[in-house]
């Protein structure tokens, strides 16, 4: 599942193709994602120039000439995928295809139909039901120890579940919750009300270093951010506990067998992998 560095890679990918482009074509081959297609879909966005492209928590938006912002997100599955080869056959999962006037097509796959693509008013943007309550963005200037700790008091449940609650925190995925908690040393099983002070200054940390380095990453190992085969971002991670459980803990020397090493337990059926040595 595409998690937020992912998702940001797709956007900076997207840039340099649609910005200031004009959608000439764009063709729609299926009713419904996730949700259905809104009315009128493919016509609303026929002839629009992109103004402009963001991203919100794990949403793409792009905002359009006429008012309207085309809002995407990739689901479990969904993939964005370029060519200049407009005559490459098209996949059965190419659900959207957008060519744009300079030629080059844009194409979204999406095998298990997860996705969502919406057209919403610019002005009601923030309004719309999956933006409404998300909280702040890991990388702005909004989220620190004081906006963690606040959004944490109270909380009885344990940190690693509260951190996948996005109106704590935007778009921060399962991966990369273990990987900030193992990164601030904090046990996932805390009790998330417990994590005030100098703990939640070390948790937003760990936040915003953990997504920046996978993003650096993404950057540094593709060209313009589109791999050989034309897929926008990128997919190849190292993870420190993430999909680790028996191997040796990275940062303290205990290994298995003798009960040290990564472990996997299951928190609110998602999977968490730490050490139990090292995260208190
Ligand atoms: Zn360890």
């Amino acid at each position: 599942m595409p998690e937020l560095p992912e998702v940001e890679t797709v956007v900076r990918g997207l840039r340099p193709k649609l910005e200031g482009r004009v959608l000439a074509e764009v063709e729609q081959r299926c009713e419904s994602l996730r949700f259905p297609l809104p009315e009128g879909f493919a016509r609303r966005l026929r002839g629009r120039r992109v103004l402009r492209i963001d991203r919100r928590a794990k949403y793409i938006l792009a905002r359009l000439d006429g008012g309207e912002v085309l809002l995407c997100h990739l689901g479990m599955s969904g993939r964005m995928v370029v060519t200049d080869a407009r005559d490459r056959p098209l996949d059965k999962h190419d659900h959207v295809v957008f060519t744009t006037a300079t030629g080059e097509q844009i194409r979204f796959n999406d095998a298990r139909r997860f996705g969502v693509m919406d057209l919403v008013d610019e002005g009601r943007l923030w309004q719309h039901r999956l933006l409404r309550d998300l909280g702040p963005e890991p990388l702005g200037n909004a989220f620190n120890g004081p906006a963690l700790a606040a959004a944490l008091s109270g909380r009885r449940t344990p940190i690693k579940t509260a951190l996948l609650d996005q109106r704590v925190v935007a778009g921060l995925g399962n991966i990369y919750a273990c990987e900030a908690l193992y990164a601030a040393g904090l046990s996932p099983r805390r009790q998330a009300y417990t994590v005030q002070g100098r703990r939640a200054e070390r948790l937003a940390a760990a936040i915003r270093d953990v997504l920046g380095r996978a993003i650096e990453a993404g950057g540094s190992s593709l060209r313009d951010y589109v791999q050989a085969d034309g897929e926008l971002g990128y997919f190849q991670h190292h993870w420190a506990v993430y999909d680790r459980a028996g191997e040796p803990c990275p940062d303290c020397d205990c290994a298995p067998p003798g009960g040290g090493g990564i472990r996997r337990t299951v928190q609110s059926n998602r999977s968490t992998c730490y050490c139990p040595r090292r995260q208190r």
